[in-house]
């Protein structure tokens, strides 16, 4: 099959580098310049582990495009994977939906039988009551009889991604006529997991349920964490016992400093934004966006009361990208903790294996080393904020600090004297 996917970021180079294995063509199609250059060096255009070498192995199956219209000509079907941010209110942003699908609307004029697919995460009603119909508007043409829309959410984890997309614990698609069933069906045919077929709007609902549930699990964690901590408890050996019981599975549950990301914080906020536009007041959710805004300020409170007034304190902060394994910052819990440390007055010393680059747009000031140990030097405090790996193997580099005091935001230490934000 010949696909052409919108947007090369974290979920579209995933998605694209995938099919081209599965054995389809497939365009990349990405306004930004750089990533466009990148792929056609088989180089990925963010962090993803495998995903260069993926690249490479299916360069002859990759084409490359800065514009729609040429990169979707002569496919089958297209996907949609550019950003849906947050506007202010937390309310879904549709700028770069809505400009796509413009550009797609034109592109389906010269086109026949043409599948669009919306991959990117949109509230329950987006793809048929807004770009559906500016698909119609700008194409000239009628859905089911020239073109088909069908939405796919995606439920990779950056860092595992391509695990991720080959063994998925499930397949949910959206759809809206038959033409559109026989596309997907066909793309999908080799996976052997659950696909539930449903309507559009129920395909989009699935994917901001099941981001908000896995947010909850996570803030509940930490709630308990909280009080554990307070109780003298652990709550890593409590949700261990917690987690064998069936009914609520061992994974979400691990207390610290809670999520961030480019999903569960903007998705949760999104749907909490479409209830209340719908006159519901979800409490649950509220409270658990509420719970993980504390996490942070929690973990300096907790720095503050073992190494004192941080003004003018030396503090070595160990991951900042959102998790392990990837170089994305957004909404990384490592950035309201830089705000809190600087406004007190902290001098910082960061690093990360693969984000300190992206920091340093955001906060520019403060030190970035190029490894742990040089960010540990002299250090009056540390804050371990991610579960990379190499962190966990830390031991005499902590040697290095003026004053062993190590604060852990994510449990991973195997070192001595450290402390957890929840145990
Ligand atoms: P991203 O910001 O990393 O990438 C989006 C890309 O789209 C950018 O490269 C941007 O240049 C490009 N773009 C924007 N407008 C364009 C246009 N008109 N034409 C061509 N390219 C355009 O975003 P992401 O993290 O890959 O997320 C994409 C969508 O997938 C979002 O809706 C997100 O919520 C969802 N999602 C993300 C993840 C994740 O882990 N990142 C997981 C599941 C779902």
């Amino acid at each position: 099959m010949k696909i052409s996917i919108i947007g090369c970021g974290y979920v579209g180079a995933v998605t694209k580098a995938c099919l081209a294995e599965l054995g389809n063509g497939v365009c990349f199609i990405d306004i930004d310049d750089k990533k466009i250059k990148k792929i056609k060096s088989c180089q990925s255009p963010i962090y993803e582990p495998g995903l260069d070498a993926l690249l490479e192995r299916n360069a002859s199956r990759i084409s490359t495009s800065t514009s729609i219209q040429e990169g979707i000509t002569g496919s089958d079907c297209s996907f949609i994977c550019v950003g849906t941010p947050s506007n202010e209110d937390g309310s879904i942003n549709l700028t770069y939906i809505k400009s796509a699908a413009v550009e797609i609307g034109n592109a389906l004029r010269t086109m026949k039988n043409h599948t669009v697919v919306v991959k990117s995460t949109v509230v329950p009603g987006t793809t048929e009551d807004v770009i559906l119909p500016m698909l119609e508007k700008h194409s000239l043409k009628r859905v089911k009889e020239d073109f088909s829309v069908a939405m796919n959410p995606e439920f990779l984890k950056e860092g595992s991604a391509l695990n991720d997309f080959f063994h998925p614990d499930r397949i949910i698609l959206g759809i809206g006529d038959e033409r559109g069933r026989t596309v997907l069906g066909e793309l999908y045919r080799s996976f052997s997991c659950p696909k539930l077929c449903t309507s559009i709007k129920t395909a989009e609902m699935t994917k901001y349920v099941s981001n908000a549930f896995l947010a909850t699990k996570i803030s509940f964690s930490n709630e308990i964490g909280n009080i554990c901590k307070k109780l003298d408890i652990d709550v890593y050996e409590v949700m261990e016992g917690v987690g064998l019981d069936q009914r609520i599975g061992p994974k979400f549950l691990n207390a610290g400093a809670g999520f961030g990301g480019s999903c569960f914080p903007k998705d949760v906020a999104a749907l909490i934004a479409l209830a209340q536009q719908k006159g519901e007041n979800p409490i649950l959710l509220k409270s658990a966006i509420e719970i993980n805004e504390k996490q942070p300020g929690r973990l300096v409170e907790l720095l503050k009361s073992r190494v004192g007034e941080l003004k003018n304190k030396r503090i070595a902060i160990l991951g900042l990208a959102f998790k392990d394994n990837t170089d994305d910052i957004r909404d990384s819990r490592a950035i309201p903790v830089i705000a809190d440390l600087l406004e007190r007055g902290a001098d910082i010393a960061a690093y990360d294996p693969m984000a300190n680059e992206a920091m340093e747009k955001i906060y520019p000031s403060i030190r970035y080393c190029p490894s742990a140990a040089e960010a540990l030097e002299g250090a009056d405090g540390c804050l371990v904020m991610t579960e990379w790996p190499e962190f966990a193997e830390l031991q005499p580099e902590f040697d290095r600090m003026r004053k062993k005091v190590i604060i852990e935001g994510r449990r991973i230490l195997s070192c001595e004297g450290y402390e957890g934000i929840c145990w």
